[in-house]
């Protein structure tokens, strides 16, 4: 007794911006229907559906005015409801039986934190009715229900975990996001004509390349690696093979220490001089921050030096004067000349590879010196190791450490 494959697909807002578009991702699910696949299919909204949405609250409103949260979901989520009865109607008279479904139809279950929702729990008996009675199950992605039955968004781009939660729940064969990138890259191709496109790359590595900017969102990169759902990144218009993410024990490329290069800009540098090196300092100015909800990134403190040590730490580009108001005003800094400043990006080289094994980091220092970059702060994690650069410098620098560490060969295996 053999259970049937069932894939779930994500088609992203730029593949069903038109009539057109929509009409050729109809196409694309009933040719794979075809090949006798059991199919789910998650849809974001129409392309920029969800910044105009946004935009016409607040028209509506008027200035000084926050849309109610609870109002604003049940806004956006139409967006995404919207694409999904599209695609449905488009794959009905191409003559495949098919169902469309909000997210709270299909069963998934959020806490209630309006515009940012947690998936707390697939409830799979809808989706598995309609796939029993063969049809094609279109999911609205980005949106479901919480305790209190309002209708919630899960966070800007969120439809990725839409895709992945359900795979999750389905214990489908794999998750296959279609977007207008053809995969994952060894670094932005914009930035670094010589990258070259990823067979596979591992969850862990993948998770850090999305929350340094890749085009994925990082939850459902954390999802897939929880539920160990195969996550394919593919173009939706076109037929070639894409990034596999998957778990790094089934990885069949021989592991190269350095799987990609990943840029950030928009990165601001604070800087506490000469502060006294006791107790209770760094809780002194990271507790307000924390508590106006910025996000500090990396944050490093000089060796002390006659009871003396500067602190310095790096905030988002718009973060940069609330962060710097607060911290001036901070218990331990009152007397200290804080200086802020904008204009620095992060470069860092990412893979598993780096774990535990010694010479990357001088050998990505050596190929920015090389490069004539200067580093500016320097921060490390188990796979990734990230330095601040001047913005001005990091093209140049993520193009000497492709180069450095030998990423543009065509990979073995
Ligand atoms: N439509 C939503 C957004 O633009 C969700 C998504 O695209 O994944 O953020
Ligand atoms: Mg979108």
């Amino acid at each position: 007794m053999t259970a049937r494959k069932v894939v779930v697909q994500k088609y992203g807002g730029s593949s069903l911006a038109s009539a057109e578009k929509i009409r050729s991702v109809a196409k694309k699910i009933c040719d794979r229907r075809a090949a006798g696949i059991d199919l789910v299919v998650t849809v974001s909204a129409m392309g920029d559906t969800t910044d105009d949405l946004i935009t016409l609250a607040k028209s509506v409103l008027g200035a000084g005015h926050v849309p109610d949260p609870r109002e604003m979901d049940t806004l956006l989520s139409t967006g995404e409801l919207v694409s999904a009865a599209l695609v449905a109607m488009a794959i009905r008279s191409m003559g495949y039986d098919v169902v469309s479904l909000s997210g709270p139809q299909a069963g998934i279950r959020t806490d209630t934190t309006h515009g940012a929702a947690r998936i707390s729990e697939v409830d799979t008996g809808r989706l598995s009715r309609e796939l029993a009675a063969g049809r094609i199950v279109i999911v609205a992605g980005f949106q479901g229900l919480a305790e209190t039955e309002d209708i919630t968004t899960l966070g800007r781009g969120a439809s990725d975990l839409t895709a992945v939660a359900i795979a999750a729940g389905l214990k489908a064969h794999r998750c296959e996001i279609y977007t207008d990138v053809e995969g994952i890259y060894t670094a932005d191709p914009r930035l670094v004509p010589e990258a070259r496109k990823l067979v596979e790359i591992g969850y862990e590595e993948m998770l850090e390349l999305a929350s340094l900017g890749a085009k994925m969102n990082p939850r459902s990169i954390e999802l897939g690696a929880v539920y160990e759902v195969p996550i394919l990144v593919a173009s939706t218009f076109d037929d070639k093979p894409g990034t596999l993410i998957h778990g790094e024990a089934s990885m069949m490329e021989v592991r190269k220490a350095v799987t990609g290069i990943a840029v950030t800009r928009n990165v601001a540098k604070i800087t506490a001089p000469a502060l006294p090196d006791i107790p209770g300092v760094a809780a002194d100015i990271f507790e307000p921050l924390a508590a106006a909800g910025i996000n500090v990134d990396v944050i490093i403190q000089s060796a002390s030096a006659g009871g003396k040590a500067d602190i310095s730490f790096t905030v988002a580009d718009g973060d940069l004067e609330r962060a710097l108001a607060i911290t001036k005003t901070s218990r331990a800094c009152a007397d200290h000349n804080v200086m802020g400043g904008r204009g620095y990006a992060k470069v860092s080289i990412v893979g598993t590879g780096i774990t535990n094994s010694p010479g990357y980091a001088s050998r990505m220092f050596r190929a920015l010196a090389a490069a004539g970059v200067n580093i500016d702060m320097i921060t490390t994690s188990e796979i990734r190791i990230t330095c601040i650069v001047e913005s001005g410098q990091v093209e140049k620098a993520a193009r000497a450490l492709h180069q450095a560490f030998e990423l543009q060969e065509a990979s073995a295996g």
